[in-house]
């Protein structure tokens, strides 16, 4: 048996999954990142595997939160805390960020892994580091976490460094990054799920693994959410109703669209096209509980309109599909009903996300031609039946949402066949 690990470290703590290569799930571990640091939560969920798993584990990958970077010394210690993927420190060094990238360019943000360095660049302990390759590194928390796996240090996967400013079509930094004095730090970048090393030989025995277990390069925790519906076709989209609506596409196409906050993230041969709105379930969840959403969402017709024209939000301002930072909401006329409330909600939602969906398209991206839904909303079988009368493509539930499944299906990709 060929086990593979994926292990996601995202918002709301960290998750472990082995999977065999037919896919099936042979172990779950969990975590909270609060009690114990990164790489000892990621130590106990690995040392938490069953011995006859464990020894069977061949290939390793992990997802990270994407932005979430720090600097560390070359024994892979911090300088330093890292910066979570949304802190907007970065807004400080806005102006130079602009100053030295393309206009347009996704990197020109507030919480971008960028920014962010340059942010740390600036501070008291860090101003006396002299950027000398082999001496400090700069990684996204997957790159640092994967070193205390293989113990390289200084590598980091495409997925994670797009927001760093890496060149995902000319699979190089480019040149206005380059020639930037502190470009010695930036890490090297391999293709996400490529083997990069075996596990160190101390790692091996402390943990109970393998000696010949590999570990690959990583990616993003919503990146391995997408891996995770198993969906390789072109047209093919995953439809996330948590907390926020988030669409990502799979396109022979890549766009970008830095007004509305679309860009694509290089997945095989074809591009995974995103976008992510401010409506969505938490604007459900400001009017309702789990429960009331569940009870009420079976009194409601979904073939009947409800006539309101709704644009859920909690407070002022979009990107996507419509860019105005002073967007207001529209919740109004309230009826007196509940039902009739939430049934303007979910439909002004499913509106929203098949505005979406025309913008990816009229931006050039592979039309669609399936939708599987991952998040909160999708267990609604109401709100798919509503979904379904905005956009004419079959829409079902994703079969898998875990990232840490995506992670380990990732891990699996580069298996010698056979
Ligand atoms: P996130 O990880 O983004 O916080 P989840 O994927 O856990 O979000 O989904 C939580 C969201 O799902 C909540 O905002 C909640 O309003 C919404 N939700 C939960 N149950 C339902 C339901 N039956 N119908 C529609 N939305 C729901």
């Amino acid at each position: 048996m060929i086990v593979s690990l994926g292990i996601d470290f995202g918002t709301s703590g960290a998750r472990l999954v082995a999977i065999d290569t037919d896919r099936n799930v042979l172990w779950r571990g969990t975590s909270d990142l609060l009690s114990k640091g990164w790489r000892e939560t990621l130590f106990a969920m690995i040392q938490a595997i069953p011995i006859a798993i464990k020894s069977q584990v061949k290939r390793i990958a992990i997802d990270g939160t994407s932005s979430t970077v720090l600097l560390c010394d070359r024994e892979g210690r911090s300088i330093g805390a890292p910066i979570l993927y949304h802190d907007r420190r970065g807004e400080t060094v806005l102006e130079l960020v602009k100053s030295i990238a393309p206009a347009g360019h996704s990197v020109i943000s507030a919480t971008s892994s960028l920014a962010k360095l340059l942010w740390l660049l600036r501070q008291p302990e860090a101003i006396e580091i002299v950027p000398t390759a082999g001496e400090v590194y700069f990684l996204h928390q997957a790159d640092w976490l994967a070193y205390h796996l293989h113990g390289k240090l200084g590598i980091s996967d495409y997925h994670n460094a797009l927001k760093l400013g890496y060149d995902v079509e000319a699979l190089r930094y480019p040149d206005w990054l380059e020639r930037q004095p502190y470009s010695p730090l930036l890490p090297q970048v391999v293709k996400p799920g490529m083997p990069v090393g075996t596990v160190l030989p101390q790692v091996a025995t402390e943990l109970g693994l393998a000696t010949d277990c590999i570990v690959c390069a990583g990616t993003t925790d919503s990146i391995a959410a997408f891996i995770a519906s198993g969906m390789e076709e072109p047209g093919v989209a995953v439809t996330s109703l948590g907390s926020t609506l988030v669409i990502k596409l799979l396109s022979q196409t890549r766009v970008e669209d830095v007004n509305f906050g679309i860009y694509s993230h290089r997945l095989g041969d074809l591009w995974l096209v995103g976008g992510a709105s401010n409506t969505g379930g938490a604007v459900l969840r400001h009017f309702f509980s789990d429960a009331e959403l569940v009870s009420l969402s079976q009194e409601i017709d979904p073939n009947r309109s409800s006539n309101l024209d709704y644009y859920p939000l909690l407070t002022p301002g979009d990107r996507f599909p419509i860019n105005d930072p002073h967007l207001a909401p529209r919740l109004t006329p309230r009826p007196e009903r509940a039902v009739d409330f939430l049934h303007g909600l979910l439909e002004g939602i499913a509106s929203i996300e098949a505005r979406g969906y025309q913008l990816l398209a009229q931006l050039g991206a592979t039309p669609l031609t399936a939708i599987y839904t991952a998040g909160g909303g999708a267990q609604n079988p109401i709100w798919t039946k509503i979904r379904q009368r905005y956009i004419p493509v079959p829409i079902s539930i994703s079969p898998q949402q875990e990232a840490a499944y995506g992670t380990a299906l990732l891990a699996q990709r580069e298996l010698p066949r056979g």
